[in-house]
């Protein structure tokens, strides 16, 4: 349930409202937004009379009960976008940044080379796997510990923060001096996990699991705010459908949705959602179109011989040209592009 105060609520009178609904045995948290203080309820909030409160509190503009079961997330309890800070890289509403890389890091010539040519295509952060969740046990598993030393390295050479994905909590101490925790299709439901990096402030990218409705993804995010980790980017990169032809079904729906219902950024990965590089420029066109906050683009040195994902790898020069394309077109759409604070 939420209280949403009128403009300019006074901080005595807030208080007094607050010990009020306590005192009917409910425990609070207060939203401050640009406009309008929420205060929140948790807890039994069945036996609260909504109207009664409207009505005897005259700081109180409207009082609503959330009947969906995300909270943290929702943007009835933050009415403002969220923005996340990865280093000096703002991601959120009015903003749009691109974050390339490489699926997995295979060499610290090949990460250095690939963080420094996107850096000067205008991509604003480095993507690189370290540890990767394959399918098969027999393929290549990442470079592990030693791979997400050359990641650092290649994002401190260029200036770019740095995204790698974490496959379990025991990994977490290693990622001290990563910028931004991915946590992949496969570990959406993973839920220790989620509380465990909900636990710490850093940036997390949450990919969609490629089985979980869209509900079941902003309970995920819940996990990790409701932790008090508010730094939480949704990432759509495509569901299983009954099609074939690409690896996964972009939905491109899930974008203006989750925006609608949450207060969080949302970026697309067009890259495994396709599983083919052919179909990355027009899926990139449409999230922007669609209104995301940006897109995590694979990005690959050679593609032809990359050791995990090359099929939907564009290469530097693709990459390039796209981003050039892209950011033109967030521009139009009125986001400030590769902004840094
Ligand atoms: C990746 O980003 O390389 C990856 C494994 O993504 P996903 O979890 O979306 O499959
Ligand atoms: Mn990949």
């Amino acid at each position: 349930m939420v209280f949403v105060l009128k403009q300019g609520a006074p901080e005595d009178k807030i208080a007094a409202f607050v010990k009020k609904i306590e005192a009917a045995g409910c425990s609070t948290f207060l939203s401050t937004g640009t406009e309008h203080t929420v205060v929140c309820l948790i807890g039994h909030t069945a036996k609260i009379d909504v109207d009664f409160f409207v009505q005897t509190n005259d700081i109180v503009e409207y009082g609503r009960r959330i009947t969906e079961p995300y909270k943290a997330v929702n943007r009835m309890v933050h009415p403002d976008d969220t923005h996340v800070r990865a280093g000096d890289v703002i991601v959120g509403e009015g903003y749009f940044q691109v974050i390339a890389g490489p699926c997995a890091v295979e060499s610290e010539e090949q990460i250095i080379g690939v963080a420094q040519s996107i850096k000067e295509s205008g991509v604003s952060m480095l993507r690189g796997g370290a540890f990767k969740p394959r399918t098969s046990p027999y393929a290549f598993q990442g470079l592990q510990e030693e791979g997400l030393g050359f990641l650092l390295a290649a994002g401190r050479a260029a200036g770019l923060p740095v995204v790698t994905e974490v496959m379990n909590q025991t990994q977490l101490p290693l990622f001290e001096d990563v910028d931004v925790i991915q946590i992949g299709a496969r570990n959406m439901q993973n839920f220790d996990l989620l509380r465990e990096v909900g636990r710490c402030r850093k940036p997390v990218v949450l990919k969609r699991g490629f089985s979980s409705t869209i509900e079941e993804f902003l309970m995920s995010a819940e996990y990790i705010v409701s932790e008090g980790n508010p730094n939480v980017i949704l990432c759509e990169r495509g569901i299983r459908t009954f099609e074939t032809m690409t690896r996964n079904t972009l939905d491109l729906s899930a974008v203006p949705l989750l925006k609608q219902k949450s207060h969080l950024p949302v970026i697309v990965d067009p890259s495994h959602a396709a599983g083919l590089r052919s179909l990355v420029p027009a899926l990139s066109k449409a999230a922007v179109a669609v209104g995301a906050d940006g897109l995590m683009i694979e990005t690959h040195n050679d593609p032809q011989s990359a050791l995990s994902d090359g099929a939907q790898a564009l290469d530097l020069d693709q990459l390039r040209s796209l981003c050039a394309d892209l950011l033109r077109r967030a521009v139009f759409e009125g986001k400030k592009c590769n902004f840094r604070s």
